[in-house]
């Protein structure tokens, strides 16, 4: 698994050349966004070793196959040195096995698509917008799958995007991807722009996707991802 730094307080782990997770760095360890996928545990752990710190919460953005992959192995190794298993209420239903993609009434009415494997661990703590968790400010992004979270560290202004927006190759917003990489994962591309732009009210200075290197683009990048939408 390929570690390379995001900024002084995070990593990114990077699996097949295109599956991204997260390290990052609190006072008492590592918190973890995403986990990748299945058979990633022992790699992840080896780097936050190597990091010199140990994995202290694991943090979903949301219950497709690629982030969720290695949470039980990473749960049932990590034992009682972990401290928190964090999701939202709206990634619950996915979660179960087999999942529930039962739409709520105000949400967009098109299918929920991408691998949902589902996971037998229950989160231990529920995040809801706007709250902030360590470094990390949560952030409701709908529109890639529902109940799809994305986290702002307000110490440098990453954004751990998971898969609301893309970078392999320039900046995307989910469901408009590059032609050499198509995702056929997307619920509702008309909620992801809107998530997209409820993102432009941010401070953001990077942007650290589930796919793709990170983006150093800022705000402007994901103005011109916006424009894309439209195009
Ligand atoms: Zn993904």
């Amino acid at each position: 698994m390929k570690s390379t730094p995001v900024t002084a307080n995070g990593h990114q782990l990077t699996r097949l050349g295109l599956v991204n997770c997260y390290l990052v760095r609190e006072a008492d360890g590592f918190t973890l966004i995403d986990a990748n996928l299945s058979n990633s545990a022992d790699d992840i752990l080896a780097a936050a070793r190597t990091l010199g710190a140990p994995i202290r919460r694991i943090l979903l953005t949301h219950a497709h196959v690629d982030h969720v992959g290695s949470v039980d192995a990473l749960l049932a190794k990590l034992g009682p040195t972990l401290i928190e298993f964090t999701s939202n209420a709206r990634t619950l239903p996915l979660l179960q096995k087999p999942p529930d993609k039962s739409l709520l009434p105000y949400e967009s009415k098109e299918e929920i698509r991408g691998g949902l494997p589902g996971i037998d661990a229950r989160p231990t703590r529920l995040l809801t917008e706007g709250e902030r968790y360590g470094s990390l400010l949560c952030i409701e992004t709908p529109g890639h799958i529902p109940g799809h979270l994305a986290f702002l560290d307000e110490r440098d202004g990453t954004l751990y995007a998971g898969d609301a927006l893309g970078s392999v190759g320039n900046l995307t917003v989910s469901g408009y991807p590059p032609w050499f990489f198509p995702n056929v994962g997307t619920w509702s591309k008309a909620t992801a722009v809107a998530s997209a732009k409820k993102l432009l009210e941010f401070p953001i200075a990077r942007f650290a996707c589930g796919h793709g290197a990170v983006n150093p683009g800022g705000v402007p990048a994901l103005r011109a991802a916006i424009a894309k939408t439209t195009a």
